[in-house]
């Protein structure tokens, strides 16, 4: 049992610090160059399924967290979003009823267009605005819209997918925004890419030797198992003495 728990908040700790990197991730790599290009996705793949109000609201909230502040946060609260987000079809007010917000809000989420991750305090609830590689309605039609285009991909003409910023989108379209290690849902500012043959042993930067990898994965150089980070972070624990650090 005092095993479990040590293991379970091991795992919590892990969680949360690779959480948090990825805020970081988010926040230092949002370019408002790429504005463009993040809001024809949304158009393209997240609001065909929405219904009017979602997409009011939803666009509200993007503009409150990511433009406002370039992370995918903010707090807000129903009522604050009654007056000035549209105005409802029935002409009965300007605003929206607390009810439609609230049902608004409860569809984004269901669709996984947002989330709740935090408390709800005097100044409402924070929100999360997801982006469309993290929404499952969205992969299927990414993934389809990524394969016409795979065809095009010329590996002789096009060569650098590493720094070419439109190539690297590439990749991780291919890959679905996936870590290649770890499987976790990244987005086009949390993403790295890796070399499979690194660059110091001749690997270059075609488009078969780079996959999509989270910074934690990416920093730890590979594919390192779950169990030999929480081993490692155990004995960090125990003895913060031993500095050894296994070599693999
Ligand atoms: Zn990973």
């Amino acid at each position: 049992m005092k095993q479990i728990d040590k293991i379970r908040a091991l795992l919590d700790e892990i969680e949360t610090e690779i959480g948090s990197l990825d805020d970081q991730a988010f926040t230092e790599n949002f370019n408002s160059l790429e504005l463009p290009d993040l809001i024809c996705s949304v158009v393209d793949f997240l609001q065909p399924s929405l219904y009017p109000y979602e997409a009011a609201v939803y666009w509200h909230l993007f503009r409150q967290s990511i433009l406002a502040s370039g992370t995918q946060y903010t707090r807000t609260s129903v009522r604050s979003m009654m007056q000035g987000v549209i105005t409802s079809s029935s002409g009965q007010s300007n605003g929206l009823s607390y009810g439609a917000v609230q049902k608004a809000l409860q569809g984004l989420e269901g669709k996984r267009a947002i989330s709740k991750p935090g408390d709800t305090n005097r100044e409402g609830t924070l929100y999360k605005i997801h982006l469309p590689e993290e929404i499952p309605s969205c992969q299927e039609l990414m993934k389809q819209a990524q394969e016409l285009e795979s065809v095009q991909i010329d590996p002789k003409k096009e060569f650098d997918f590493y720094n070419v910023r439109e190539n690297r989108i590439k990749v991780f379209g291919r890959d679905e925004y996936k870590c290649h290690y770890c499987g976790k849902q990244l987005t086009r500012f949390t993403a790295t890419l890796d070399h499979i043959q690194p660059v110091s042993e001749g690997g270059d930067n075609s488009y078969d030797n780079l996959v999509t990898a989270c910074l934690h994965c990416n920093s730890q150089r590979g594919s390192r198992p779950v169990m030999d980070i929480i081993v490692e972070k155990n004995s960090q624990h125990v003895s913060s003495a031993d500095t050894k650090k296994p070599h693999r």
